[in-house]
């Protein structure tokens, strides 16, 4: 293969740099400077400005074949914070990470009435207090929130207003975006795999992260995976298209499908809302009943449908199933998927298309939700979230 053009050290050299070391892990300088394609002495500028920043540090060393050890960088996870809300429709689920992803603290709240960004502040700055975050340490918020149905206006909030509130920056981003983006940073995807993510809960929505940076769309409304129609006759959905997956295959619809089922009708019991109704049965589904199995693995299967024409058209090469529909029964997501994508992913006799499961799939936005202020953060020139 021939040998990159060294690309001029720019603007987007330090966010190249920072990834580049986050899906290493440890990496030295001469690796950095091979698998960027920048100059040795840019590559040395970079580190050394990216060292005094405390972003990252020097970890040891490792024997080189041309004598002298070569010492290793690494990521500084303890010197900055990223907090996420997710704001579900009765809780707000708030989560601090620190620079590699990690979980520093996660609380669940019920969302109360009133305006939004006074009930974000006061939430923001008892989450800190009680984790003892430094101010000064905090590198933002970010708000996310499921994407709205066209015409029907989601939660909304000043967002320049609740930044100056707060003395941060501020972003909003949808709820299955966010999530991509926090599986891309804590899973250490390197930038070179084209990554998705499926957030399966009330609705499906999708997330892609290309180059390192997420893919956004013409208005901050790209992967909605579950308005992928899987039958041109099938059911009306509400944004005017019919058969989308989402009518057959979000929590709501399984939950709906279960409660048609009079032998389920003991494990769903008095269970108030679809989340729950649906919870019960995917219970029931990996403990051994066969009813229940069937319903979900219908579900998983009629997904797997709709998430093969995603991964052909983008050609992905890593998928992770995440979000509370995956919970608790996600591995029957997972065979469903791969045993698709093993017979009829259009890309399969060239590269694998590996299928994973989150490790914290019902906290996965508000892990995404800090990720996207981390990232923006330490490797800032990707695009911001929409306007609110
Ligand atoms: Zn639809």
């Amino acid at each position: 293969m021939a040998r990159r053009e060294a690309p001029a050290a720019g603007p987007g050299s330090r966010a190249l740099v920072v990834d580049v070391i986050r899906s290493a892990v440890a990496i030295s300088r001469v690796e950095l400077a091979d698998l960027t394609g920048l100059t040795a002495p840019s590559i040395s500028n970079i580190v050394r400005d990216l060292i005094a920043d405390g972003i990252i540090h020097e970890v040891g060393s490792a024997d080189s074949l041309r004598g002298k050890p070569r010492k290793l960088i690494a990521i500084n996870p303890q010197n900055r914070f990223g907090v996420g809300f997710h704001l579900g429709p009765e809780t707000v689920t708030c989560v601090a990470i620190d620079l590699t992803g990690g979980l520093i603290g996660r609380e669940m709240v019920p969302r109360v009435a009133g305006a939004l960004p006074e009930q974000l502040t006061e939430r923001f700055d008892d989450f800190t207090a009680a984790l003892d975050l430094p101010r000064d340490r905090i590198e933002g918020l970010a708000v996310v929130a499921p994407a709205s149905c066209p015409g029907d206006a989601g939660p909304s909030f000043d967002r320049a207003a609740l930044s100056s509130r707060l003395g941060l920056p501020v972003i909003a981003e949808n709820d299955a975006a966010a999530a991509a983006l926090g599986e891309f940073w804590s899973r250490r995807v390197s930038r070179e795999q084209s990554f998705g993510s499926i957030y399966v809960s009330t609705g499906i929505g999708a997330g892609f992260v290309f180059g390192g940076a997420l893919f956004r769309g013409a208005s901050f409304d790209a992967g909605e995976l579950g308005h992928v129609s899987i039958d041109y006759a099938g059911r009306l959905c509400p944004c005017g298209n019919r058969g989308c997956v989402e009518r057959y295959a979000s929590m709501a619809a399984t939950a709906a499908a279960a409660r048609e089922i009079p032998a389920l009708r003991p494990v769903i019991g008095a269970a108030t809302t679809d989340s729950i109704a649906y919870d019960q049965v995917a219970r029931a589904a990996v403990n051994g009943n066969r009813t229940a199995f069937e319903v979900i693995d219908r579900a998983a299967a009629l997904l797997a449908v709709a998430v093969t024409s995603m991964v052909n058209l983008l050609d992905l090469s890593r998928l992770v199933l995440t979000g509370p529909g995956v919970a608790l029964a996600g591995s029957i997501y997972a065979r469903r998927l791969r045993e698709h994508l093993e017979r009829t992913a259009h890309a399969r006799l060239r590269h694998p298309v590996a299928v994973e499961l989150s490790a914290q799939p019902r906290d996965a936005a508000g892990i995404g939700a800090a990720a996207l202020v981390v990232q923006a953060s330490i490797a800032p020139g990707h695009t911001p979230g929409p306007a609110t």
